[in-house]
């Protein structure tokens, strides 16, 4: 494949993941509703777009890296978006979205002779920048393969079916069992602490034991415990993910009722806390609660 690409969406995800390929020597073409997002791409020698059609005119393969679902649908399909663009050929979309929207704009696309590949990733802002991330690869599989080498510039390449939305399906299934290890870690530690447990004690004990997990390990640590709460992931996104999981698995026909209690949860963090608070902030709800707070002694 050319080594030009273009990059829409140069968030948290988006911009260290578009700079760790122009550093691998893609020619980026980018383009972010944010002046500042795209500033720090052309800092490092990639061309800036004026629309995410201008991208889609300039360059055959588009990655996009997106907030919502809503968001991805309209800069795919909406007026000045890159189905109007002239030259692009395949989309490649980084975001969560679900399944159904995922399908229903790779069909959209597809009328217009271009192909959808699903691409959501894993790993948070950390894994971005190392390019350490799991990349949840559907679509066509020998374009999937042609993908692969710029795919793996982002992390490890998983190719999970040539149905489009079944990266997405595996990328819900992922984030429903992130958003349950964070929630459940926070009511746990609270619970420990309001009892007289040092919180730092307690996650050394979990992670040598059952209940180890991706918030004992990293989350509660790094950026509850030392008041950070800067993990990268906003509450609202995390949100978004545990909800379209749940309506994805009623449509399946699948029972959900650990994920209910889980996003009744992260409804209130995304209430109280704001859409846009780090995710573990979500401990917040629980220490509020409870009148303590998760610190070392
Ligand atoms: P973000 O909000 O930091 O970045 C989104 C970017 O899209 C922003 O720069 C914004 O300006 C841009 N944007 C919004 N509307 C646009 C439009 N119409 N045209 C062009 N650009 C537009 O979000 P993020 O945390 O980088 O997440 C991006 C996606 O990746 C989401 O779907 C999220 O669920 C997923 N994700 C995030 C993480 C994480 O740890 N942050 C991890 C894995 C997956």
């Amino acid at each position: 494949m050319s080594k030009q690409v273009g990059f829409i969406g140069l968030g948290r995800m988006g911009e260290p993941m578009a700079l760790r390929l122009v550093a691998a020597g893609y020619e980026l073409v980018v383009y972010d509703v944010r002046p500042e997002s795209v500033a720090a791409l052309t800092a490092k020698g990639a061309l800036a777009a004026a629309s995410s059609a201008a991208v889609a005119s300039a360059v055959d393969t588009v990655l996009l890296s997106l907030p919502t679902p809503p968001i991805v649908r309209e800069v795919a399909l909406g007026a000045g978006g890159v189905a109007s663009g002239s030259k692009v050929k395949t989309v490649i979309d980084l975001s969560t979205t679900g399944a159904s929207a995922a399908r229903e704009i790779a069909a959209a696309l597809a009328a217009k002779g271009i192909t959808a590949v699903d691409s959501p990733v894993s790993g948070g802002v950390a894994g971005a920048v190392a390019g350490t991330l799991a990349v949840m690869v559907a679509g066509p599989r020998a374009l999937c393969t042609e993908l692969e080498p710029m795919l793996a510039v982002f992390g490890k390449v998983f190719f999970v079916g040539e149905r489009p939305g079944m990266g997405q399906t595996m990328k819900l299934a992922n984030n429903l069992l992130s958003a349950t290890a964070m929630a459940a870690t926070a009511e746990a530690v609270v619970f420990g602490v309001k009892s007289g447990l040092d919180p730092s004690v307690m996650c050394d004990v979990i992670n040598a034991g059952s209940g180890r997990n991706t918030a004992s390990m990293d989350k509660v640590p790094r950026q509850v415990i030392t008041r950070k709460f800067a993990q990268g992931f906003a509450t609202g996104l995390m949100y978004k993910d545990v909800r379209l999981c749940l309506e994805e698995a009623e449509a399946a026909g699948v029972p959900m009722s650990v994920a209910a209690g889980v996003r009744a949860l992260w409804a209130r963090a995304n209430e109280e806390l704001g859409a846009d608070s780090d995710m573990t902030a979500i401990v917040q709800l629980i220490e509020r609660a409870a009148g303590v707070e998760v610190k070392s002694k």
